[in-house]
């Protein structure tokens, strides 16, 4: 048997409640390319009622879903404000897409309905706006080789950065967070959101292996190279929605 010289353990938070337009491909997507390099990757499901044990966890991902799901989902992540904070200054890394990032800044507020507590991870706020923004996305990153991103952005809500937080990117197509700063999701440490769909990670590969590098460095304490592969496919699907508008 091949033994697994590094291993990544995922806690996949509420994916019963925050799983739309298939972000759990997300997951996915990094357990495929950490296995492909013999890196063992175990993925835990946490759900409403279960414990979260962050010396466990060097991996963190919220899905998107809409304003209902994210009601039991805003409740359910107070109870573990204090060891998600936790591990996010211990640099785990956490991946949260459109609902899931809007919990993680310091709050939603739906429309006629009551504001959502987040728990923030991110110094960000969340306000429904006017109407929703559905279309293809691309956008700069400065952490990446490519620097493009791309996805797709079905959302009304409308998010505003502060304090320490940074974008995640800026956009080039798309509204991205609100519309009218031209920045996309956010960072603050290794807590990413981002309002890309799709799922996200599959068509953006270079920042797949850039979350897997920091995670390997929060468990192991030491930049350890990653085996390229063959990401034709991915580089292709990657490329035919850079700039794409419809
Ligand atoms: N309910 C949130 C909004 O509309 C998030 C939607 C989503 O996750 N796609 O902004």
């Amino acid at each position: 048997m091949n033994e697994k010289t590094f291993t990544l353990n995922i806690a996949h938070l509420y994916p019963k409640l925050l799983n739309i337009y298939g972000d759990w491909g997300n997951v996915l997507t990094i357990k495929k390319r950490c296995e492909w390099r013999n890196i063992g990757v175990n993925i835990t499901s946490v759900e409403i009622g279960d414990t979260i044990d962050n010396r466990i966890y060097d991996i963190y991902f919220l899905g998107g879903g809409q304003d209902q799901q994210q009601i039991a989902v805003s409740k359910e992540l107070q109870k573990h404000k204090n060891a998600l904070q936790d591990a996010s200054d211990e640099h785990a890394v956490f991946l949260a897409i459109c609902g899931g990032y809007q919990l993680l800044g310091n709050f939603y507020q739906p429309h006629n309905a009551e504001r959502l507590k987040g728990i923030g991870l991110l110094d960000a706020y969340t306000v429904a706006g006017e109407k929703r923004f559905i279309g293809n996305v691309t956008a700069k990153c400065d952490y990446t080789i490519p620097q493009t991103l791309v996805g797709f952005e079905n959302h009304s809500g409308l998010t505003f950065l502060q304090g320490e937080t940074e974008p995640l990117a800026y956009i080039s197509v798309g509204n991205g967070n609100n519309g009218k700063d031209k920045t996309e999701g956010a960072r603050c440490k290794n807590v990413f959101g981002t309002y890309l769909h799709g799922s996200f990670l599959p068509k953006n590969p270079h920042f797949a292996d850039y979350l897997i590098k920091l995670a390997l460095k929060k468990r192991y304490k030491d930049d350890i190279p990653l085996k390229p592969l063959n990401d034709k496919l991915e580089e292709a699907a990657h490329s035919s929605l850079i700039n794409k508008k419809y």
